[in-house]
């Protein structure tokens, strides 16, 4: 048994007490993946954005908001985790200045200064140590196969899973699984369930072997 932690679903940067950056995603492929890593007897902890799915009972979920609170709670979470699962779509811009009162309308344009979000997955993977492993999703709406293996030598993953936008927020998806050598291990078209056991029997085969190696 392993401990793994899966971040899942969207997170939100707000500009002002009522209003936020976001996107659609439903947590839904973060279930799966910590369903079936339950039933392959893993201690999972789901570190979740906003989503209104729930989640299996057996895992401990972490709720957080933006995306700074995601990468100090999967930090410590991963700290004495095995893998890092990092299937969440964390908002990567905000606001550069959260007004505290509700931004009112003019009747002009309002121009927003945005500045980068930290990406939680490029931390963490820098920061693992030998005997840890990071999977890596990417969404890519062009190039997917030559992109998602950029993204993963950038990012220091150890398997990257390639979607389409048609996967977020829906029951069914596209992936292609990439090993650390931007190998296509699998191509899985169907439920997020069927690609959730192809990820983690990628991650069976491909992942304790190769942590020592990224
Ligand atoms: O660069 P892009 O957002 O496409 O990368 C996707 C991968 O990076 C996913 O695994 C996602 O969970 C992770 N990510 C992250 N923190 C961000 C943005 C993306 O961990 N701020």
């Amino acid at each position: 048994m392993a401990k793994i932690v899966v971040t899942s679903g969207p997170t939100r940067q707000y500009l002002d007490p009522v209003r936020y950056l976001t996107n659609a995603s439903s947590g839904q492929m973060g279930r799966e993946l910590a369903i079936q890593g339950i039933k392959l007897g893993h201690d999972v902890t789901i570190v979740s954005g906003p989503v209104s799915i729930d989640y299996p009972r057996e895992a401990r979920v972490v709720n957080v908001v933006t995306t700074e609170e995601m990468l100090v709670a999967t930090r410590e979470h991963f700290r004495d985790a095995t893998g890092l699962i990092g299937v969440a779509a964390p908002c990567d811009y905000m606001p550069h200045f959260i007004q505290s009162q509700k931004i009112p309308k003019t009747g002009n344009n309002l121009v927003l200064e945005l500045v980068e979000t930290p990406d939680i997955v490029a931390t963490l993977a820098a920061e693992k140590h030998e005997n840890q492993w990071v999977v890596g999703f990417a969404l890519e709406t062009e190039d997917r196969r030559h992109r998602a293996i950029a993204k993963m030598q950038r990012k220091r993953c150890n398997l990257m899973v390639s979607n389409s936008a048609a996967a977020i927020n829906a029951t069914e998806t596209d992936i292609e699984i990439l090993n650390a050598d931007g190998m296509l291990i699998e191509h899985v078209v169907g439920s997020k369930k069927k690609a959730a056991q192809q990820i983690w029997q990628a991650i069976t085969s491909y992942c304790a072997v190769d942590c020592a190696r990224r």
